[in-house]
């Protein structure tokens, strides 16, 4: 390919933006396996067995002959989980599943790795069948906020691991972050920050702490072991989002950061409210115009699938295009480069009068420094607009309607 890592972006956010119909699919595999649970997870996730991890494979290969894609595939997302606790027997047919679906010629392959489950051998199968983007989740590099967080490695197993991911030549390397654990204070999280740096990875994931319900953390957080500061939250944001892109890392999201040519495309794909099939239990899906998320229990999605007759749902709802246009809004405003109104009406197929009442919004956002205006209906928020993004969401109205 002869063009920049720059105009690949480009490219690829300006075909994203294009039209839904005509856009190839993304598909998101879960991998529900994790052999201890992080105090922070709300992820559905179980210990793996050899009973259990052959019900996932057989449930997996029901659920692509049952609902195949229907055209080819731009991008993959390999989440869980842990999908790399599978051994490389396992992976090998995991990936040739994969490999099964019409991959395009450009197609984004990632998969989320933990640094304890990261060997030379493992990184060769998945390299061998065409993974070209890691995403390891670090979370912090302070042996303190590890043990905190629940995470079980020495740090050390990050620095091998990552080590190794790129002694495998994988094209893209991405580290999740997390910052906002009890008591981490911001020279920590400068710290954290810094150590990922000086490992030169391709992409950066920052994610804020969040107490889901039926999680450890969340239990210490009602019996007042722990707290949330949202202010405090706010100054760890604003730290990053000045700090990286000094050190030539582009912020193109409220918690994302890539080098040049990097951003993560199924993100992109995601946020533009594109297609994707979700496989696997508690997998979601978007797709003909409906969401849904498959059930949380490997055994009755497993057994539904085989079933044929029963429900592997646990979530479905039907949106009209009114609503993805919204959401395309909503998730645009997250990303850097903002929203175009035209582009979003045509995408879905929209008169450019239903976006009234946002326009009016967006303006008054414009107004109060929340938000810059380019052409007459292109909008991004300003460093202030964004650390409010939580209340502009909540607060924007939807599509007029006659
Ligand atoms: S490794 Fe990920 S999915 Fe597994 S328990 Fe930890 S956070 Fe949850």
């Amino acid at each position: 390919m002869n063009q920049t890592g720059e105009d690949l972006d480009t490219l690829v956010l300006n075909k994203e933006r294009a039209g839904r119909k005509k856009l190839a699919l993304g598909l998101y595999f879960h991998v529900p396996f994790c052999s201890t649970t992080c105090d922070f997870c709300a992820f559905y996730q179980e210990k793996p067995s050899k009973k259990g991890i052959e019900s996932y494979f057989r449930g997996l290969e029901m659920e692509l002959s049952r609902f195949p894609p229907d055209r080819s595939i731009s991008t993959i997302f390999v989440g869980g989980g842990t999908p790399g606790l599978l051994q490389p027997d396992d992976l090998d047919r995991f990936c040739n599943l994969v490999n099964s679906a019409d991959l395009e010629k450009d197609y984004e392959w990632s998969i989320e790795l933990a640094p304890s489950e990261i060997n030379p051998e493992k990184l060769d199968v998945l390299k061998g069948h065409g993974v070209n983007r890691i995403s390891m989740g670090v979370q912090t590099f302070n042996p303190i906020f590890m043990d905190a967080l629940g995470r079980k490695h020495p740090v050390e197993k990050i620095y091998q691991a990552y080590q190794s991911i790129r002694d495998a030549g994988f094209q893209s390397v991405n580290l999740d972050l997390l910052f906002g654990a009890p008591g981490q204070s911001l020279k920590d999280w400068e710290s954290d920050l810094a150590q990922a740096l000086e490992l030169q990875p391709d992409h950066l994931s920052t994610y804020c702490l969040t107490f889901e319900e039926d999680t450890a953390m969340f239990l210490r957080l009602s019996q007042g072991k722990a707290k949330i500061d949202p202010e405090r939250e706010a100054e760890f944001y604003e730290f990053a989002w000045n700090y990286l892109p000094a050190h030539g890392y582009e912020q193109y999201e409220v918690s994302n950061y890539a080098k040049t040519g990097h951003a993560c495309r199924h993100n992109l794909h995601t946020w533009g409210m594109h297609e994707w099939i979700g496989y696997g239990p508690s997998a979601c899906t978007q797709y003909q115009g409906a969401r849904r998320k498959n059930i949380a229990n490997l055994e009755s999605w497993a057994e539904g699938m085989k079933a044929g007759n029963q429900p592997t749902y646990m979530e479905e709802e039907t949106l009209k295009p009114e609503e993805f246009a919204h959401d395309a809004i909503l998730f645009g405003l997250r990303m850097n480069q903002g929203i175009s109104i035209p582009t979003i009406a045509q995408q879905f197929d929209l008169s450019q009068n239903l976006f009234s009442e946002i326009g009016k919004f967006l303006d008054r956002l414009v107004g109060e420094g929340l938000a810059s205006k380019e052409e007459p209906s292109d909008y991004s928020l300003t460093g202030k607009g964004r650390i409010l993004c939580d209340a502009i969401a909540c607060d924007l109205p939807g599509l007029t309607t006659f």
